[in-house]
């Protein structure tokens, strides 16, 4: 029976570390801002937007939250953007997504300034990690690689699959595992047999949004499974993209859902923000 990794615990112990860090820092006058710009009223994004508040509060960071209407001209919205990128006091800036149609998201993130870029998703910060130098990086795959380093398992030499390619979460994953010399496969909708790679992989990743596609007799023995599915089924009830019950029987450790993937993913854009923190203030380079 696998060990079950608990992200929730996990990103306990992280927050608390952090918190110690942000009594260090505003001992030196230095209080980390982390700016969230939320554009109309997704009942999705407004969760995420107040969990992330809540985590600041926490944590002792100061959280400046912009709600804007769903409306709003891109042009202003870069010129928020651009407030922000010159206001001192925030040290990170979120956009959070997906905006309204009308917004080119591209435009929108590239205005970020790379250096309060705590997503990770500007296009410097994605080449940066492409090439093994890393600035930010993405949140999520920052908390699966966290998880992993938690199993106390050798990544290098390791096949892992990673089933989904997304920017957010397959693709900068996928690079996380190269650059601990894991050998990776990406998997896609269009991947032909996907079962028989999964088969192989000692290391999964499973980011497709597909309740239970994975099937827990594809998962081999004593692999390492990270569920980043968030699924909700018709009876309300929130599911991975792994059938749970019969990988647990296989591998050696699985994340659960929800509990596994979900917690780090804040925390880590808390670290991001510290970090960027103290990127900002002289002392700190
Ligand atoms: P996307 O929808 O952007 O990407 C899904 C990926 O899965 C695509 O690359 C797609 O392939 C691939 N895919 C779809 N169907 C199949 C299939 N049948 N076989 C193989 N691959 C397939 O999703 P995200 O990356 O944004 O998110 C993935 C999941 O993770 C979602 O459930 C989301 O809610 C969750 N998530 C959880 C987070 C957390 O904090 N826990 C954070 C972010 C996401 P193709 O490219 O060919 O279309």
């Amino acid at each position: 029976m696998a060990n079950i990794i608990d992200g929730k615990a996990i990103a306990r112990r992280f927050k608390d570390t952090l918190k110690e860090e942000v009594n260090f820092l505003k001992g030196r006058s230095v209080k980390p801002g982390l700016a969230v710009v939320l554009v109309g009223d997704n009942p999705a994004s407004l969760v995420y937007v107040k969990a992330k508040g809540k985590a600041c509060e926490e944590i002792g960071i100061n959280s400046f939250q912009y709600t804007l209407h769903k409306d709003i001209a891109q042009k202003e919205l870069l010129w928020q953007i651009s407030e922000l990128n010159n206001d001192a006091k925030v040290h990170g800036i979120l956009v959070q997504l997906p905006l309204p149609d009308h917004l080119d998201e591209e435009l929108i993130l590239e205005a970020i300034s790379p250096e309060k870029d705590v997503d990770g998703f500007h296009p410097v910060n994605i080449g940066r990690l492409v090439i093994g130098k890393p600035l930010f990086q993405p949140c999520t795959p920052m908390g699966i690689m966290k998880l992993l380093e938690d199993t106390g398992m050798e990544l290098a030499g390791k096949d892992a699959v990673v089933a989904g390619r997304s920017n957010i979460v397959g693709k900068p994953v996928a690079l996380m595992l190269l650059h601990k010399n894991a050998t990776v496969t990406i998997c896609h909708s269009k991947t032909l047999n996907l079962r028989e790679k999964v088969k192989k992989a000692d290391i999964l990743i499973a980011a497709v949004g597909r309740p239970h596609m994975i099937k827990g007799e594809w998962i081999k023995q004593e692999a390492v499974v990270i569920d980043v599915g968030i699924n909700r089924l018709d009876n309300g009830k929130l599911v991975g993209d792994v059938e749970f019950e019969e990988a647990q029987k296989r591998a050696a450790f699985i994340t659960p859902v929800p509990g596994g993937v979900g917690p780090m993913t804040i925390a880590m854009l808390m670290h991001n923000t510290v970090e960027a923190a103290k990127r900002q203030s002289s002392g700190y380079r």
